[in-house]
Formats: C-alpha cells, structure tokens, sequence
C-alpha cells in the first residue's frame, strides 16, 4: 500500500520541563530566562489575531511592556469569532465542593482527547485555568452569580462535576469584552499598535528565525512588511474547509498555511470536532451553521423515535415509543457524553431512519421534562437567547415543541505544532489558541477553548516568550533584505495571479464543492476508500480553480472576493493534507473515525502500539510525516467508557 507522503525523522519537544508533572509549569516560570523591563522596551513583536488568544496575549505582553504590534482582518478586535462562544469557560475552581480538582480536570482532558495529548501541556492547562477566572473576575466579567453571590457554574460534555462559567449564552462576547479592554488599554499607553482590516498573506524568516509578516491592507490594497523580534499566531481555526461549519465566516486558515510553507510543522490536522448540537442544514443555499450551545444537554433531552419511519409529529408520540438513546447506551453520563461520542450516536440512529425533519437528518433537543420540573423563567434564565435565536432561525418555539438538532464541524484540534513553550518549529515563531494543535488532542472538550485560549494569552505566552526574547534583540533586518523583498515579491505575485484567471466559476462554488468532499470522506467517518478518492477529488479541483475561478475586482482596494480567493486556495492545500494525515492514521481516536477500527458495539478503536503519537508535517511534495511519541506516565490509556 502506498501512503502520499514520507517518513522523516522523529520530533522531541525539548521545551518540556522533566521532574514531576504538578511541579513542572512552576519549576518553567521559576527558572526560565526573563528580559528586564528596560530591555522589554527595545524588543518588537508582532501578536496576528485578536482574538481571545491574541487580545489576551497582546494586552499581557504590552502591560510587560514590549513593543506590541497587533493585526486583526476585522474593522474591530471585537469582531474575532471568540465572541461567538456560548457556553462557559471550564475552570477547576470546585465551588461546587463536587469533587473538582486540577487532578481531576486534567484526568477528564485528557481521557477526552482519547489519550492522543500531551501530559505535561495538559496538566499546566488545568493548573492555570483557576487563575483565569480570577483574571476575568478582576476585569469585571459579568459571569453568572447564584443567588448568594458565588459564580454559577453549569456542566459540560465528559465531566461528571459542574465546572463550567458562563455569562448566559454570551461567554466568549463578554470574555472577550474584557480581553479587549485590557487590549486597548495598552493601545491607549502606547505599549500596543492595533491594526485592523489587515490580512496577513506570508511571515518573513531570516537566518532560519521568524522576522515578520507581509500583510495586505484590506482597504487599499496595499501589500507591506511589517518586522519584529518575534512573531505570535493567534489565528484561530481552520473547520471553514468544511464550507459550512459554525465558524464565523471569515475564519480561515491561511495564516497558518503561509507559516506552514515557510517551514512550521502543521500537527495532526484530521483531528475535526463534529458538534452534535447543531441546526441542521436546511437547503443548498446556506452559507454556514448555527450552534446550539451544548450546555442546552444539561437540562435538554436528545430523543429519537424508537420505530423507523416514524413520521408523527413529537408531542403525539408516547414516552414509551422514544429512544433517549444517549442516557440509555451511557447512562453514566446520558445526554452529556463528550461531543465526539454524540455526534457519531446521532448520526448512527439517523442512518438507522430513525432521524426526524426533512432527509431524516436530525434528533429532538427535548426541553419538556426542563420545563416542567423547573418552570419556563428558570429556563430562560439559563438559555433564553438561544432560544430566542433558535425560533428566529427555524420558525419553532422550543418552549413548545422539542428543537432538531444534528451534528456539524465546530473546531479543529490540529493546528501548527508546538512545544511546552507553544513555539512552533521556526524559532521565534510562536503559535496560541485554536491556531496551535497543542491541549485537546483528538478530541477537545466542550468549554476547554476558551480556557486554552487565554491560559496561552494571559499566562503561558507571556512567561516562555521571555526565554526567547532574552537573547533579543535581534540583529535588525532590513526592509531590503531579500527575504523580505521575496516575501513581499511572492505575495503580490499570487494576487495577480488570482485575479489574471478571469474564469467563469465564483469562489463560493469552488469551496462549497470542495466542503462537499471533505463532510463526505474526511468528516463523520473515513475510510481507506473515501479518503484517497477525496484526495484525487481535491487536486482535480484544485487545478480547475486556477484555471476557471473568477476574481472580480481589483488588488488596489476593498475585494472580498479577492480575500474569499485566496483563503479558499490555502484550504485546497490543508484539504489535501487532512485527507493524508486522516489515510496515515488507520485507528480510530477522538473525532477521527475509521471505519475500518471500531470496536463490537461501534465506538472508536485506537491503536495506541502504533499511533500514540502527534503527527507533525513538514511541507513538501510529498509532506514528509515526524511524529513526536507522546508518553503516559500518569494516565493510563484506556479504551474510553462513558457507560
Ligand atoms: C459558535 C461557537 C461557539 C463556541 N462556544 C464555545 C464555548 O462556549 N466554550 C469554549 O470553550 N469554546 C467555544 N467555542 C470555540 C472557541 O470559541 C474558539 O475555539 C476560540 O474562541 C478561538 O479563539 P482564538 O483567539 O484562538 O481565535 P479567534 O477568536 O478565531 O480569533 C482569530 C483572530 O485572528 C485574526 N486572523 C485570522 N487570520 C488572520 C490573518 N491571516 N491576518 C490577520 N488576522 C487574522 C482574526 O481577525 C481574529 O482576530 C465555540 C466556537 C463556535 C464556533
């Protein structure tokens, strides 16, 4: 059997403290290199993204008081998809007195990620995910408050305790509220230069470090290079290869990918996070998909009809002709199993025809029992606006009749590789948020993003950037270096190409076409089969799109079909990588499912004697795989049992 790729040399994080696992981010922090303050003034870094990630990081890291540039492609720092987030932040705060511990919120992550993450990242993210609520607290995030004042807390998806924040269903609007102050904060001490509507299109390295950007002013076109001491990707995710996804729109993975060429490793890119609680699609003419929120399954109830064909209407079929088939086949944890284990649930009773709504594409998200024990104030308390946003998106009241829901891409796992100190494999290349592939492996919990995005912004970043920049400043690059100028030079290239093809198919059909290939071989189930033919599927269209996809517009102003173009070109190439790294990868783990390993009663089968490791690609024709092995010192890998 051949594989499109080749085998190169194995990958060692060397950034990672030894001694034991609890002590080790404290042992980092105490004994890493620092930059005074003096010499923090003289030391440029670029932070691309601000997001929670990049807001975070570029506030903290101004406040330290280094020369912060920030670069978002939005009018406002406001506008980063992390606003979108509903659900909560996990934190290992017990107010409960439930039994949380960072113990145990480390032992749920990293059952979560089916054993395919790394101990050490893991057990330092749990550590400082107390710290951030106090963080948040302190910047005046209105979380939600029990009537005695103490923060309210809801669970989430493979925890049995409830250790989830959240401001309504508006947590990662206000965390990010409070994130941007902090930011502009900074912008108004002069410690941070905010510079929106800017795309950046390659990073520049120099003497094998990463020196700067080329970015592309949205509004006049302008294509520049801006250089540093060193440079942060906060860029977020990549699940927009998909077309339609939850994403924002515009997310994107092309800072990334540019990276990628220049030499980063990209780290397990197949790991996609299929969310079970979704709107469903409802027709071709649709654009993206709409969450609905998982903590909706702490009081909503996913039902099926019991009987194929089924087609009364909700409220006229009897409780004993319902299969609430999550509690009944994991009762441990009934309708709060981790995403990964719902999603394929939901599909597998769907594919039974057992689905409900148009194409018997969907599952009831039933909030009756909700209702009736705790009265419709208390529940729109909890879920109001979702509600709200549900009606105003199906017609139907879920206070009346139960939603439909079914599973759509939410979230990439994968991302550029990094070590302890989440830099990437270009030195001075740092990488933070859904843009690294560092915490989740192949499976990330549900309100763990955010966690990890501001424990990399307000915590990890800020101390391990340090040890870099301790050797800093570096030697000035010019702006006619040619690294630079070839940078610059290949840009403006590809802009001119993209709009020389002058065809006749737009952007939007290109990329809805090739999310049609991806939701099909590289999404819910892959198989040896499905994956090879996406890949031949993916090239062919690839070369049509530079022969046949039509740009209108210019390069010397605002373009959304330009920007749309480019991002579109870059998701060809990931695609292309996805489907390999998801071919390579034949055991099932997390959110990547072959069908070909799975086990008696159809979950997810790993092959932890050939595949405990974090597949880490380098860029070329063919990509050429390392793979850094991943060792289990404190948890034991298991088969994963929710039941
Ligand atoms: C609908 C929805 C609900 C969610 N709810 C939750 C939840 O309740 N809890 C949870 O933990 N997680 C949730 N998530 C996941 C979570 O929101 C994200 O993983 C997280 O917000 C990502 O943050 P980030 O800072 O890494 O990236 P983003 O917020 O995506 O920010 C990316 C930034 O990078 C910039 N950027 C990107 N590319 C470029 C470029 N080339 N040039 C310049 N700038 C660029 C953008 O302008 C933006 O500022 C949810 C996700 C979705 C889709």
């Amino acid at each position: 059997m051949t594989y499109p790729f080749v085998e190169g040399e194995p990958l060692v994080d060397r950034a990672v403290p030894d001694g034991p696992l609890a002590e080790r981010w404290t042992r980092r922090r105490s004994t890493g290199r620092l930059v005074n303050p003096a010499n923090r003034r003289k030391l440029d870094v670029i932070v691309v993204g601000s997001g929670l990630a990049g807001g975070s990081a570029a506030a903290t890291l101004g406040e330290l008081g280094y020369n912060v540039r920030c670069y978002c492609y939005q009018d406002s720092p406001r506008r980063a998809h992390s606003i979108a987030a509903q659900g909560g932040i996990n934190a290992a705060k017990n107010y409960r007195n439930d039994g949380d511990s960072v113990e145990r919120l480390f032992h749920d992550t990293i059952k979560g990620g089916d054993f395919r993450a790394r101990e050490s990242n893991v057990y330092r993210l749990a550590e400082v995910s107390v710290e951030i609520i106090d963080q948040c607290v302190a910047q005046g995030v209105p979380f939600a408050r029990e009537y005695g004042g103490l923060l309210d807390t809801r669970s989430f998806g493979g925890a049995q305790v409830s250790r989830t924040f959240y401001a309504r269903g508006q947590t990662g609007q206000q965390l990010l509220l409070g994130a941007y102050q902090a930011l502009e904060r900074q912008v108004n001490a002069g410690t941070v230069t905010m510079h929106t509507r800017h795309e950046m299109l390659d990073l520049i390295v120099v003497d094998g470090r990463a020196r700067g950007i080329v970015v592309r002013d949205l509004t006049t076109g302008a294509v520049t290079a801006d250089l540093a001491d060193a440079v942060v990707l906060a860029t977020g995710g990549y699940g927009n290869v998909f077309h339609l996804s939850t994403n924002a729109k515009g997310c994107n993975v092309t800072a990334t990918w540019r990276a990628h060429r220049r030499g980063a490793y990209f780290a397990n890119p197949c790991f996609t996070q299929i969310h079970p609680t979704c709107i469903p699609v409802s027709g071709d003419h649709q654009s993206k998909l709409t969450l609905m929120s998982e903590s909706l399954r702490n009081d909503g109830r996913v039902w099926v009809p019991a009987r194929a064909g089924d087609t009364r209407p909700p409220g006229a079929i009897p409780e004993e002709e319902r299969d609430y088939f999550l509690e009944r086949r994991y009762p441990a944890y009934g309708n709060l199993v981790p995403r990964d284990i719902a999603s394929r649930a939901v599909k597998a009773v769907c594919d039974e025809g057992r689905g409900v709504g148009p194409g018997g594409r969907g599952v009831y998200l039933d909030f009756a029992d909700a209702l009736a024990r705790l009265g419709r104030d208390t529940v729109a308390a909890r879920y109001g606006n979702l509600f709200e946003m549900y009606e105003r998106i199906t017609g139907e009241d879920p206070y009346t009749a139960p939603m439909r829901i079914y599973p759509a891409v939410h979230y990439t796992m994968g991302g550029l590789w990094v070590d302890y100190d989440l830099q990437s494999t270009i030195p001075g290349l740092f990488v933070i948020g859904e843009a690294n592939f560092s915490d989740h492996g192949a499976n990330r919990l549900g309100a763990s993003a955010l966690m990890q995005g501001l424990a990399d912004g307000y915590f990890v970043l800020p101390n391990t950037i340090g040890g870099y920049l301790a050797d800093g400043p570096f030697p000035r690059v010019s702006p006619d270096d040619p690294a630079v100028a070839s940078a610059v030079g290949e840009v403006r290239d590809r802009i001119e190409r993209l709009l020389a093809v002058d065809g006749d198919r737009s952007v939007d059909s290109f990329h809805r076409e090739l999310g049609r290939i991806m939701w099909d071989h590289c999404g819910m189930e892959r198989t040896d089969a499905g994956l090879r033919k996406a890949i031949g599927e993916i090239r062919a269209l690839r070369e049509e799109f530079w022969t046949r996809v039509r740009v209108p517009g210019d390069g010397a102003s605002l373009n959304q079909s330009l920007e749309r173009a480019g991002r579109v070109a870059d998701f060809f190439e990931l695609a292309e990588l996805m489907c390999v790294d998801a071919l390579h990868r034949t055991e099932s783990c997390g959110g990547h499912f072959r069908a070909e390993s799975q086990t008696p009663d159809g979950e997810a089968l790993r092959d932890d004697a050939r595949f405990s490791y974090v597949a880490a690609w380098e860029y070329g024709s063919p990509p050429v795989l390392h793979k850094e092995e991943l060792v289990f010192e404190h948890e034991k890998p298991t088969q994963r049992s929710y039941s």
